[in-house]
């Protein structure tokens, strides 16, 4: 239902703008993804009537642009050895490796952040500041393993040619990360708007690791009444409409203003 109702908020987002809704699979560490997660996310979506008006978009597709881009970042990275037990004190990386311009058997590579302070209005939260000094501090764009990092992977291709990312706010503190890498590449950010996050009265947030229920496909018009509520727009059952009535009416409404800030915990019926 979290990743429902955050698939539904970017849909109506930016169709109301009149603009194109585009589903990419974040598939760069294929250790992490269970099989058939994709196929179960496609038809989850195409079963709720969101489909992609271009064709869905892999990032295990993306290696070459990946590549380019470290290349790029050269003069700000360096090759980190460290271990996660030596780094398990600190909070932020202490900068043991900055020196190391060249890689070594078992580096990952890392980004300097410097004293770079980024500033950006996201349309929920509002203008925010985030100083990458105090987090992440220099990160890692390309993996021990040799797989790009979420962050360099995600700011290639929103950068590339996303004009408007609504995510969840749990992703919220990659989003300064992200944007420090598209300054140095010369890409233009999208406009953020960053949703609430589902969440347990305990505030974890709701997903498969904490036993949330799986959608039911079958009953996709009573899963996007539901998502619609946790969005400010309040649809009357009526068994005579459709996925898309359902959607069209919630992009004619749309209003981000509309989405409460904290969620209620209602954990709907499946
Ligand atoms: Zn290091």
């Amino acid at each position: 239902m979290g990743s429902l109702i955050a698939a539904v908020a970017s849909y109506c987002d930016i169709k109301h703008l009149g603009g194109r809704w585009h589903v990419r699979i974040d598939d760069v560490d294929p250790l992490r993804i269970a099989p058939n997660a994709c196929t179960s996310i496609l038809q989850t979506l195409n079963a709720h009537g969101l489909h992609s008006d271009i064709p869905v978009d892999y990032q295990s597709q993306h290696s070459d642009a990946y590549s380019d881009a470290l290349n790029q970042l050269t003069p700000q990275s360096f090759f980190c050895t460290c271990s996660r037990k030596q780094l398990k004190t600190f909070a932020v990386y202490p900068g043991r490796c900055r020196q190391k311009k060249a890689p070594t058997a078992n580096s990952s590579t890392r980004i300097s952040v410097g004293d770079n302070k980024i500033t950006f209005h996201d349309l929920i939260l509002g203008s925010l500041e985030h100083d990458l000094s105090v987090a992440p501090g220099d990160f890692i764009i390309r993996r021990k393993d040799g797989l790009t990092a979420y962050n360099l992977a995600t700011a290639v291709d929103d950068g590339a040619e996303i004009t408007h990312v609504v995510r969840g706010q749990d992703l919220y503190p990659t989003t300064a990360a992200q944007i420090h890498i598209m300054q140095i590449l010369g890409l233009s950010p999208p406009i953020y708007a960053h949703i609430p996050v589902l969440t347990f009265a305990d505030g974890k947030k709701l997903s498969k690791q904490h036993f949330a229920p799986a959608l039911n496909n079958a009953i996709a018009t009573e899963n996007l009444r539901n998502a619609f509520r946790y969005l400010g727009i309040h649809i009357r059952k009526n068994d005579r409409w459709t996925v898309q009535k359902m959607l069209d009416w919630g992009t004619k409404n749309w209003d981000l203003k509309k989405i409460p800030t904290q969620l209620p915990l209602f954990l709907p019926k499946t």
